[in-house]
């Protein structure tokens, strides 16, 4: 069969190499003059900057562990932060170590206000009570142990090479068409082709249900001669800024000078990228006018966050693209399958 897949981030990607892998034609279509989207990271002055903010990778999926480590190997990167708060600078997520750290026990009420209420009303541009628990809970509470790590999951690194390295490896021998035009695909699909889609959603049908809300991100860079003694500081508090970060620490480098990233949540327009989906409330109902139609399309998949409009890790990208192109990876092991029988 024939495949346009379009976006090469880490939804499509996988997807292009699962189908070629399983002997199908592919073609990858991609606007930026990179592959890999916002997981895409490049070397300056000797430091691995990611562009389009941290990707730290961790997942409890074997299969998606696996299939990743084909294309690198893994820094052995344990992903902790703090965050300053209104009783100073903490470990989140909130353990036993930031119960040590502040001298006693908070109640659930108290670890709210400390560190959700505020960083949240900024990072999502919405009153606390309009966000789902999704949102709400998705950094947890440890009560039970003093676990410091961010992400608690059996499988956790960053690419030994960076991620445009496993990229690179990803889509080797794909043919694809850095810098398109956005809709170059549609002049070059046939009727019989299959599509998989990995833009916005919104965009795919014009916005005929009106535009979705994203979250956007502004960033300041500075390069600056002192570390950050942490990876990462988020700001839980009135300041306009939700998180600084040092991005030397997550390829394990020591340079000279750093590169020291602000990040500033902001409303998504024509002019900025949409980072976040917003799938609760009314971003939720348009979405679900465009799921309907996106349902009845023959021959097309949507995958990843901005096609499905859902809050994915990296490492949900991958399952999900696994589970949803399952059908025509399966064909191809079962008639290899029968052939080596044969
Ligand atoms: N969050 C928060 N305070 C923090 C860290 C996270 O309120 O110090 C909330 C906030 O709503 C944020 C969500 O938890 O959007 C998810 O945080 P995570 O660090 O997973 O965000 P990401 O790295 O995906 O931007």
């Amino acid at each position: 069969m024939r495949f346009h897949v379009i976006g090469s981030g880490i939804s499509g990607s996988t997807a292009a190499r699962l189908l070629a892998d399983a002997g199908h034609h592919v073609e990858v279509w991609e606007t930026r003059g990179h592959a890999g989207g916002n997981c895409h990271d490049e070397c300056v002055n000797g430091v691995t900057i990611h562009r389009y903010g941290p990707h730290l990778f961790h997942t409890n999926d074997r299969q998606v562990w696996e299939f990743l480590s084909r294309f690198t190997a893994w820094h052995d990167y344990r992903h902790t932060v703090v965050a300053d708060t209104a009783l100073g600078r903490i470990s989140i997520p909130f353990s036993m170590k930031t119960e040590q750290q502040l001298g006693r026990r908070l109640s659930d009420e108290e670890i709210r206000e400390l560190i959700f209420v505020d960083y949240s009303v900024k990072q999502w541009g919405v009153p606390w009570d309009q966000l789902p628990a999704s949102i709400k809970d998705r950094v947890p509470i440890r009560r039970e142990n003093a676990d410091d790590r961010y992400f608690n999951d059996t499988y956790q690194g960053q690419p030994a090479a960076g991620y445009a390295a496993l990229f690179r490896l990803m889509l080797d021998g794909i043919p694809i068409h850095l810098g398109a035009a956005k809709d170059a695909w549609r002049r070059n699909r046939r009727p019989t082709d299959h599509v998989i889609y990995t833009g916005k959603i919104d965009e795919f049908y014009h916005c005929v249900h009106g535009p979705l809300p994203y979250r956007s991100l502004r960033f300041e860079h500075e390069w600056s001669g002192t570390r950050l003694p942490h990876s990462i500081i988020n700001q839980c508090n009135r300041l306009p800024y939700t998180r600084f970060y040092d991005h030397a620490y997550f390829s394990n480098e020591h340079p000279v000078q750093t590169l020291v990233t602000r990040e500033f949540p902001e409303a998504h327009h024509d002019g900025n990228e949409p980072y976040y989906p917003m799938p609760f409330g009314t971003g939720m109902e348009t979405y679900l006018k465009y799921q309907r139609l996106a349902a009845a399309e023959p021959n097309m998949i949507f995958l990843g966050r901005l096609a499905t409009y859902s809050y994915l890790d990296m490492w949900m990208a991958v399952a999900q693209t696994m589970t949803k192109i399952r059908p025509f990876i399966h064909s191809f092991i079962q008639q290899t399958r029968t052939n080596d029988n044969q």
